[in-house]
């Protein structure tokens, strides 16, 4: 049973190959309307410690690794294809608990069979080399899981973040315990079914549920943790870390983002328009990476603002079933902390264009915002609004645009519009940032490397370099001829 249970919108825990419920239960609310829509099970110590003896004991038994890494390949496409047949079910799951648009939905189930197919193609190809050491000796190295991965997943992408990381834990024989986010918990849930369904070992993939403080950190506290996944915010990251070097527990830390786009006087107007659209608009602006900030040549700044001012004020505000162009809040919290950092912006002297406010209706919706007049200095600036508000500032001259650009303690992404290839890679060369995008926001796939420089984190998520981060490496080193 899964597909949040029938589509009765409950999840269970998932442990050792089997479903399991505890007593307390934490309602899911639907975003769209502040309703409940469900409720998920609230995993306490005995639970994470069970999920992470599962993990462990698969992890000993060689289940995933003792076997031709052609076998995990196949699994891998297996949970694909069973991803693309709970997908519809999935999406309608996933919409009514995030928010966010069906088809968007319906995507990140899409994006999950990617991740799927892409890291199952990899899993008998981590290889080793063999290093000379001259006639007497035999040496060569071995790329070995570490073991059990903890995961702890956001709410913002919770299926296609789920994925990523599992994906490359799989693929590299680790296996995993994965902490849903307490709020859109559900879909993960009909990822682990498929997982289930195409038949993985039992214990190679488990799933808690429950709040962060509690579960979370019983998770990342475990003795038997020997690597961690985190994606989320940079205190919570900082806190995992203090916990994690306690023990010299290896992490991957995938955190927030104040991501600059750089507008250069000869780039094309549709282009950019279409890229802010996407940049900030999408998941209504909760996306680490989102386009937060436009650095736009004064020559340009007032077109493009009034441009962009037209664009959020033409945007269709609906419930995510109606596939809207901008969909709620994930939680009333979350529209109290975007408001109040819009109002804390005009207070800061940045003008509001438009926006700035809730839109009064039932659900967690906020008005589009676009702010112009923003200094660098500004909190608005500098801090994560994490919803649909962009702000636009303007340049000078491409050093000037770099600085302010470079100047936030995050380096997720960056990007560059214009027309100059010249002038694309030069600015692209100066940006300090984990990925840089030319003339398209949010290029790439699966196959690119993502992650942060600075405060945004370290490790790679994505691309072949994900797989270093899962994986360590054994020399073995042979003396020929001894005692002959
Ligand atoms: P969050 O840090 O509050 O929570 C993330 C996850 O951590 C949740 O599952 C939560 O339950 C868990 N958690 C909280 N405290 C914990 C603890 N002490 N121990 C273990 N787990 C704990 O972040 P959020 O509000 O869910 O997500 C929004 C943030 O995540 C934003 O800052 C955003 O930029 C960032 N984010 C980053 C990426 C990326 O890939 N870089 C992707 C998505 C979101």
């Amino acid at each position: 049973m899964a597909a949040a249970q029938r589509m009765g919108m409950t999840a269970e825990h998932f442990i050792g190959g089997q479903w399991r419920d505890e007593g307390e239960r934490l309602a899911v609310e639907d975003p769209g309307t502040g309703e409940t829509v469900g409720e998920v099970a609230l995993a306490s110590r005995e639970t994470v410690d069970a999920a992470v003896q599962a993990a462990d004991a698969c992890h000993r038994s060689r289940a995933l690794t003792a076997q031709k890494p052609e076998r995990r390949l196949e699994l891998m496409f297996r949970v694909a294809e069973e991803i693309r047949r709970l997908a519809d079910e999935g999406a309608d799951i996933l919409c009514r608990e995030s928010g966010k648009p069906l088809d968007d939905a319906r995507g990140e189930f899409e994006e999950a069979a990617r991740y799927f197919e892409y890291y199952g193609g990899m899993a008998d190809k981590i290889e080793g080399r063999s290093i000379p050491l001259g006639d007497d000796y035999v040496d060569w190295t071995v790329r070995e899981p570490y073991g059990v991965s903890a995961q702890i997943v956001p709410w913002n992408f919770p299926v296609g973040i789920a994925a990523r990381s599992l994906t490359t834990a799989l693929a590299t024989g680790n296996c995993v315990v994965m902490k849903s986010p307490e709020i859109a918990p559900l879909g993960m849930a009909v990822l682990v079914e498929a997982c289930e369904r195409a038949g993985l070992p039992a214990g190679a993939v488990n799933l808690v549920s429950g709040y962060g403080h509690d579960t979370g950190a019983a998770l990342v506290e475990h003795p038997q943790v020997n690597h961690i996944v985190f994606t989320g915010s940079v205190p919570t990251g900082r806190s995992i870390l203090h916990t994690a070097a306690d023990r010299v527990v290896p992490c991957v830390m995938e955190l927030g983002g104040k991501s600059a786009a750089i507008v250069h006087p000869d780039a094309d107007l549709d282009t950019v328009l279409a890229s802010v659209k996407s940049g900030i608009f999408f998941n209504a602006g909760q996306v680490c990476s989102a386009m937060a900030r436009v650095l736009v040549h004064e020559s340009m700044h007032d077109t493009l603002a009034e441009a962009v001012r037209e664009q959020a004020e033409g945007l269709r505000i609906g419930h995510g079933l109606e596939n809207p162009d901008l969909t709620p809040l994930i939680s009333a919290a979350q529209l109290e902390r975007v408001e109040a950092m819009c109002s804390n912006g005009i207070a800061e002297g940045a003008t509001a264009l438009t926006g700035g406010q809730r839109v009064e209706r039932p659900g967690h919706f906020m008005q589009p915002t676009v702010f112009t007049g923003v200094h660098p200095d500004m909190t608005i600036a500098r801090e994560e609004i994490f919803g649909p508000a962009i702000s636009l500032t303007s340049f000078r001259d491409t050093a000037e645009a770099v600085a302010i650009a470079n100047g936030t303690a995050y380096g997720l992404v960056a990007g560059v519009f214009t027309r100059d290839l010249d002038r694309a890679l030069r600015t692209a060369q100066q940006l300090e940032a984990g990925q840089i995008f030319v003339n398209e926001w949010f290029a790439g796939g699966v196959e690119t490397p993502f992650g942060g420089m600075r405060r945004s984190g370290y490790g790679r998520e994505k691309g072949l370099e994900a797989l270093d981060n899962y994986l360590q490496t054994k020399n073995i080193a042979v003396r020929l001829g001894a005692g002959t």
